[in-house]
């Protein structure tokens, strides 16, 4: 007989949660859970849906789940193996779009949830899991907007976040923090001009290559024990010319800074602008936060996890805080523990995206040992 936690995941799957539609996956758990004694609290903003749902009151300790409904378009359907959306399995691999990110997770968090409220009605604390449908598009009507609403209402001590954390097998990598990450178009002044009269012109190009050269090397800082050090990486560069016979006026420089907490958009800034000024440069700086880091330092959520991870299968989790983003960025802000574990990522936002049958019912057992060491005496 198929486990619980598969069936669940292949309802998910089967919906077309193309982000920000959430595509009716919400509702499906909104009325489960609901049937098994939770709470829930619905939010849309624009097209985007958003969910929390809590047993327990405020007596005790509170563990909140992440996750999102929403997944990436499938690309090339013609290139899988299986339908995107027909959630088939072959050999004891799963196969679907958002199996591994993250509809795998958000079953192996329900079931566990459930099981636990099964098992203790009664039980101290509080558990709960928020979900939204705007996580892989740009994430502005999900968790940003709809945490500071829940943290109003509800206090929570632990979040875990059950975005794809694990490398080669399930549970050897939990994400303890997440870079923060930050843009900046450098638009780097010059004169515009005929080629053929450079003495009348002033090319932007020329002016900016040993700034930029210094850019690459430049250390912005040494990270910390859990961070590597900041990394500065430009995306684009354009002169916007489209003759060749024009010297340009003006290079705008796209760039990216992924951010460890020993730096912040202030410190950056005077770093950019003091190497800008040392190259005589006349510029212009415009920024854009999209997330800022987290580090979590909680050492009894740290234990409790790598414990129920060595608990059930037998080993022990590196801490780390490599990858992207994720929305957990949008709730350690809020004095929350935050930290991830989920399915393997290596199929992630690909054609064929899978995962074991076995990782998903061990994950949901280690979410269930979590929940029982955080929340039980
Ligand atoms: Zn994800």
């Amino acid at each position: 007989m198929e486990p619980e936690v598969i069936i669940l995941a292949k309802q998910l799957i089967q919906k077309p949660s193309y982000t920000p539609d959430d595509a009716g996956c919400q509702p499906l758990l909104m009325n489960r859970m609901g049937g098994q004694g939770f709470q829930g609290e619905h939010h849309r903003f624009g097209e985007v849906d958003n969910v929390l749902m809590w047993h327990g009151d405020e007596q005790g300790p509170a563990l909140m789940f992440l996750g999102h409904t929403d997944v990436v378009p499938p690309g090339n359907e013609a290139a899988w193996k299986h339908h995107p959306l027909s959630a088939h399995v072959e050999s004891g691999v799963l196969y679907g779009r958002g199996v591994a990110d993250m509809k795998g997770s958000i079953a192996a968090m329900v079931l566990a949830m459930e099981k636990f409220v099964g098992e203790h009605p009664n039980h101290p604390g509080k558990i709960a899991l928020m979900l939204t449908s705007d996580e892989e598009g740009v994430a502005v009507d999900g968790v940003k907007k709809f945490m500071p609403l829940m943290a109003d209402k509800h206090h929570f001590d632990y979040c875990l976040v059950g975005e794809p954390s694990s490398a080669e097998t399930l549970g050897d990598t939990v994400r303890v923090g997440r870079r923060g990450s930050l843009h900046v178009t450098i638009r780097i002044k010059g004169k515009q001009g005929h080629v053929a009269y450079p003495q009348n012109a002033s090319n932007p190009i020329f002016l900016a290559a040993q700034a930029i050269d210094e850019m690459g090397q430049f250390v912005w800082d040494e990270g910390n024990k859990d961070f590597p050090p900041t990394s500065f990486q430009i995306s684009n560069i354009t002169a916007g010319n489209s003759v060749p016979n024009i010297i340009p006026g003006e290079l705008v420089i796209t760039a990216n800074y992924r951010y460890s907490p020993e730096s912040n958009q202030q410190t950056l800034a005077v770093q950019l602008q003091s190497l800008l000024d040392k190259h005589n440069l006349e510029y212009e700086l415009n920024w854009q936060l999209s997330g800022e880091p987290f580090h979590c330092q909680n050492e009894t959520f740290k234990k409790a996890l790598s414990d129920s991870i060595e608990h059930i299968v037998g080993i022990k989790p590196v801490f780390n805080t490599a990858g992207g983003t994720s929305d957990g960025r949008f709730v350690a802000p809020h004095g929350i523990s935050t930290m991830e574990l989920g399915p393997i990522n290596k199929t992630i936002h690909q054609v064929n995206e899978c995962e074991k049958i076995s990782h998903l019912v061990q994950l949901e057992n280690i979410y269930l040992e979590l929940i029982k060491r955080l929340l039980l005496p």
